[in-house]
C-alpha cells in the first residue's frame, strides 16, 4: 500500500512539473545577441533606406513582411533576400479582424505570404518564422500554438520595443533610448521596429542602436528557421 502511495506522489508531483512548465520562450542560449526587426513592410523608400543603413554597417536585419504590401515592390523584397536579411512572415493583409477572425485564417493569411514570397524570389525560401501583428499577447493561445506548430512556425515576439509603431513621431534620441530597454534579463534581444510610410526617424535611429549594442559585445544577426523562437506565455 505504502508503495502505491509513493508511485501515487511522484507521478502527481511529476505530472505537477509537466504542467507547470513553461513553454520555451525567453530562453538563455549564452550568445550575446541581437535581433533587430521591421515590421510591415516592404514600403518604398523607408525599407530601401533601412537596408542602405544595414548595409553601411554591414549587420543582418529581419524584416517581418505584410504580403499585400510586397506588390509593386518585389525589388526591395528580392533585395532584402540577396542582401542576407532574414524575411519573416507577418500576415498577408495585417486586418487584425480578418486575420484573427479564426485560426485557419491566420494560418492561410501566413502561407499566403510565404506563397508569394516563393514567387518573387522564384524558389522555395521555405520561411518559417512568424510574428503576429500587435504581437502575441493575448491572442497566442494553445489552439493557435498547434496550429502554427502543425506548419513548423516559430513565433517572434519582442523584448525590446522602439516604439516607433505607436509613436511614430518620436524623436532618434528617443528611439535609441526605447531600445535600451529591456522586458527582461535575457542576453537575446529581438528588438521591435517598423518601417511604415510613418516612421521616418526609424532609420536614423539604427546608428545609436548599433553603437550601443556593439559597445556592450552584442553581435547583430538575422533571424533564420533555426533561431530559437521567442513569444509571451499564454494561459492554456
Ligand atoms: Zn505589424
Amino acid at each position: 500500500m505504502r508503495r502505491i502511495i509513493t508511485i501515487l506522489v511522484v507521478v502527481l508531483l511529476f505530472a505537477l512539473l509537466v504542467i507547470e512548465s513553461p513553454k520555451v520562450y525567453a530562453t538563455e542560449t549564452g550568445e550575446k545577441v541581437v535581433y533587430l526587426t521591421f515590421d510591415d513592410g516592404p514600403t518604398k523608400g523607408v525599407t530601401e533606406d533601412i537596408l542602405d543603413e544595414l548595409q553601411r554597417l554591414n549587420i543582418k536585419g529581419t524584416f517581418f513582411v505584410v504580403g499585400k504590401e510586397i506588390i509593386d515592390k518585389e525589388d526591395i523584397l528580392k533585395r532584402m533576400y540577396d542582401e542576407g536579411h532574414g524575411i519573416g512572415l507577418h500576415t498577408y493583409t495585417h486586418n487584425y479582424n480578418k486575420v484573427y477572425s479564426s485560426v485557419d485564417t491566420f494560418v492561410e493569411e501566413m502561407k499566403k505570404t510565404a506563397d508569394f514570397i516563393n514567387e518573387v524570389l522564384q524558389q522555395d525560401a521555405n520561411i518559417k518564422y512568424i510574428r503576429f501583428p500587435g504581437g502575441s499577447s493575448g491572442r497566442l493561445n494553445q489552439e493557435f500554438y498547434d496550429a502554427l506548430k502543425a506548419q513548423g512556425y516559430n513565433i517572434f515576439d519582442w523584448n525590446v520595443n522602439l516604439e516607433d509603431g505607436v509613436k511614430p513621431n518620436a524623436t532618434v534620441y528617443e528611439l535609441v533610448e526605447n531600445a535600451k530597454k529591456s522586458r527582461d534579463d535575457v542576453d537575446r534581444k529581438i528588438i521591435l521596429a517598423h518601417c511604415n510610410l510613418n516612421n521616418k526617424n526609424t532609420v536614423t535611429a539604427i546608428n545609436g542602436i548599433y553603437e550601443y549594442y556593439t559597445n556592450q559585445g552584442y553581435e547583430f544577426k538575422a533571424i533564420t528557421n533555426e533561431t530559437l523562437e521567442y513569444y509571451y506565455s499564454f494561459k492554456k
